[in-house]
């Protein structure tokens, strides 16, 4: 998502951008989140609140609005596609990232594609933010996994109640956000929509290294459903229902009946630089917080208007102003980016803090 916000605000500054994505269409997993339409429509130009060439971002509106990652990342490459001078490559993986006093270059199996600048927006595992930071490259695992799952409303018909969440003090269920969002299809009519969760886990540390999840504090890989035996399946079934009331613990069973349950180990990220020369890093990539403190899509979509405006200022040519705009870009955003992923840390401290006082 930061990646695509980025290319159509430097595509509306007048740089040709080049976007490779190892995914192709929406292979992607995810559930959903809350999500600022003023900003989303600041980074990209184009008003997310209204239909026009392209539909408005759907969204349910509670205290806050919230959406899917599916229909955020269909707005964005919906508005990549009207923008032009944005070339898509889906289906690539980069693998190696390096650069020399006049330009960067980017590697794969079998591709290459040279650049004056390239940033990277590959998320919590990022390769790009090993050029960037040698000797702080790995975001760490954070004591939790986090239970989710997109829960359509039809399949729990008939429940009543409001959803609360909450967190209850114990290990095994230490914390449940749970929110309406938009239908896979965009609907927002109640009994149409989807529910949302999150289900913070902190006990399963050994299962995550005895699976191949974790080696040492880096996490290798999400959980995804058909990594739950049928034997896990049965005891997060179990928890459920103990630990949580309706409607609450029917979400979670439904999502345990459905299948649709996968799993994000905590990861976080404290970054000491976000620039590298002509390789930088923005979202994800370069700065991991814990959904607990929020925002994680909010600071990446910052990053998108610092790098955009930092560019414009810098005018040229990417080759002669990319390195000062990256500069620029590091210079503005790198304090706030810290103190957000410090405030993620000292949050996921105490959760376990409150789990091992039990
Ligand atoms: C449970 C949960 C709830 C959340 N709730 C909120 C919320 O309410 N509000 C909010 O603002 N944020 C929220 N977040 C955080 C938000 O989801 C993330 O901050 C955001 O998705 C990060 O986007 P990104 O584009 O930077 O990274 P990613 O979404 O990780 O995207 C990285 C992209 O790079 C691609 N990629 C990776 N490596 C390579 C490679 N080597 N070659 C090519 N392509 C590659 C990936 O396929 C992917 O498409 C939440 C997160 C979670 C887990």
């Amino acid at each position: 998502m930061t990646g695509l916000a980025l290319a159509v605000a430097l595509a509306r500054a007048g740089v040709l951008v080049t976007v490779i994505e190892q995914n192709e269409g929406m292979e992607q997993r995810g559930t959903g989140l809350g999500v600022d339409r003023s900003l989303l429509s600041a980074v990209t130009g184009v008003d997310a609140t209204r239909s026009a060439r392209i539909r408005a971002l759907p969204v349910v509106r509670s205290f806050r609005e919230t959406s899917t990652w599916r229909a955020i990342y269909t707005w964005l490459r919906e508005v990549a596609r009207e923008t032009g001078s944005i070339r898509m490559h889906e289906g690539l993986r980069v693998d190696e990232v390096t650069q020399n006093a006049t330009s960067a270059q980017v590697r794969g199996d079998a591709f290459e594609f040279g650049a004056d600048v390239v940033v990277g927006a590959d998320g919590y595992r990022s390769v790009v933010r090993r050029v960037v930071d040698p000797y702080n490259p790995v975001a760490r695992y954070g004591g939790f996994v986090i239970w989710r799952g997109l829960v359509k409303e039809e399949w729990i018909a008939g429940v009543s109640g409001t959803l609360r969440g909450g967190r209850l003090p114990y290990a095994d269920a230490t914390r449940l956000v749970a929110y309406a969002v938009p239908g896979s299809d965009g609907n927002v009519t109640p009994g149409y929509r989807q529910i949302t969760y999150a289900w913070y886990d902190g006990s399963r540390t050994e299962w995550l290294r005895k699976n191949g999840f974790l080696r040492g504090d880096e996490i290798l890989a999400s959980i995804a459903p058909e990594a739950i035996s049928a034997s896990l399946r049965d005891e997060l079934r179990h928890l459920a229902s103990t630990r949580w009331e309706s409607p609450e613990r029917d979400v979670l069973v439904a999502a345990l009946d459905h299948n649709v349950v996968f799993g994000t180990p905590l990861t976080e990220f404290l970054p000491t630089r976000l620039g590298n020369g002509r390789i930088a890093v923005i979202g994800d990539a370069a700065h991991v917080a814990s959904p607990m403190v929020g925002a994680g899509l909010v600071y990446g979509l910052l990053d998108c208007i610092a790098l955009g405006r930092a560019v414009t200022a810098a005018g040229g040519t990417m080759g002669a102003a990319g390195v000062t705009a990256l500069r620029a870009y590091e210079a503005e955003r790198l304090e706030e980016s810290r103190a957000h992923v410090q405030e993620s840390l000292d949050a996921s401290a105490e959760l376990l803090q409150s789990i091992t006082a039990i």
